[in-house]
């Protein structure tokens, strides 16, 4: 059985499908505070909290647990900015007391769900896992101090833990059978905020800068679909397990003397495309037929000009192939789902 925290959010709840339909078992805990109990409608569903350690622990002991992945997180940057001690006791301080439960219970298995935030403003594009690694927001450090924790749970524990860190660029797009997709409150992602606008829920879109040194002055970003996000975790988990039948000083975290990066079981998780928000909304056009409203507006504060993954290592290690790389498809997996959801 898998524990997913956080199961009832966008990735999580795309991660339970899939391992669904790959045969795992699943248990979701969630306190639904932003995810929707409609989108567990795979395994098992237990409704509460990180922060409490004997809810955490109850889970354990109902369950035979062979692994945890980790999504259970605010993950809003502009809110992290206004309130980080928020981000840092969820994010941070309760994934503490996940791990202490796991040690005790003997699970030593653990997805992490990070983020391109970790790197702040990146040195070189694309961006490999061994950038700078200096997060501009509370939320990329909340994920940062995760990574650092993981690091030190694996000192403590070197010849039995075994995690995987996948740093996600802009997961986008929704179920190809629309039985979930994006649907945060409030929403401040681009690609529903436009779709917003072609269904008239919302006049505009405001551009959050033009003068960018970029082809056409906007923010440019990888966008990468949630199924292949999704898939991405089976990956990892599977390489995780592939150590099992080795000598017990076998560990994908090769050498925990050295620093996170030139560890081998982390991955940035994109698809090493860049589209400007221009494209994007060029793109929604396309897709839904309908002309979209745009405004632009000031910078927002903390937005790095461009963000493009190279995920070879993830490719290379993982075997993880993203499957709808194309920007059309992605924004086409949204708006079916967008038509069904917010009709
Ligand atoms: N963006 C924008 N208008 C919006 C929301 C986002 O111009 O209403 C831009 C934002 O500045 C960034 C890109 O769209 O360059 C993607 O932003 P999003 O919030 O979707 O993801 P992020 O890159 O912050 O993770």
């Amino acid at each position: 059985m898998i524990l997913i925290t956080g199961g009832a959010g966008y990735i999580g709840a795309h991660v339970n499908k899939e391992l669904h339909n790959e045969g795992y078992d699943t248990v979701v805990l969630d306190n639904l505070s932003s995810g929707h109990k409609y989108a567990v409608n795979w395994g098992e569903f237990r409704e509460g909290d990180i922060s409490n350690i004997n809810f955490i622990d109850s889970i354990f002991n109902e369950f035979d647990i062979e692994g945890v992945m980790h999504f259970a997180a605010f993950t809003s940057v502009g809110e992290s900015v206004k309130y980080p001690a928020k981000y840092f006791k969820n994010n941070y301080k309760n994934t503490l007391n996940l791990l202490k439960v796991m040690r005790e219970n003997n699970v030593n298995k653990f997805i992490f769900s990070s983020t391109a935030s970790v790197y702040g403003i990146p040195k070189n594009i694309p961006i490999t896992e061994n950038d700078i690694l200096n997060p501009i927001n509370p939320y990329g450090k909340s994920k940062l101090m995760v990574e650092l924790a993981l690091e030190r749970e694996l000192k403590l524990n070197p010849n039995n833990f075994k995690y995987s860190a996948l740093r996600y660029f802009n997961a986008s797009g929704a179920d190809i059978d629309c039985d979930i997709g994006e649907d945060h409150n409030p929403e401040t992602h681009l690609i529903p905020l436009i779709l917003d606008v072609a269904m008239g829920k919302r006049d505009k879109i405001k551009i959050f800068g033009d003068d960018y040194n970029t082809p056409d002055g906007t923010c440019i970003r990888d966008y990468i679909h949630v199924k292949d996000i999704a898939q991405g975790h089976i990956k990892a988990f599977e390489y995780l397990n592939s150590f099992d039948n080795l000598d017990s000083n076998s560990n994908p975290n090769t050498n925990s003397n050295s620093n996170l990066n030139s560890l081998t079981n982390i991955f940035n998780l994109g698809n090493g495309n860049g589209f400007s928000v221009k494209e994007v909304i060029e793109t929604c056009e396309k897709i839904t037929g309908e002309e979209i409203k745009k405004e632009v507006v000031d910078r927002r504060e903390g937005d790095p000009s461009i963000l493009i993954a190279d995920s070879k290592r993830a490719f290379d290690i993982l075997n993880w192939d993203p499957e709808y790389s194309d920007l059309e498809k992605i924004v086409e997996t949204s708006w079916n789902w967008h038509k069904k959801c917010f009709k």
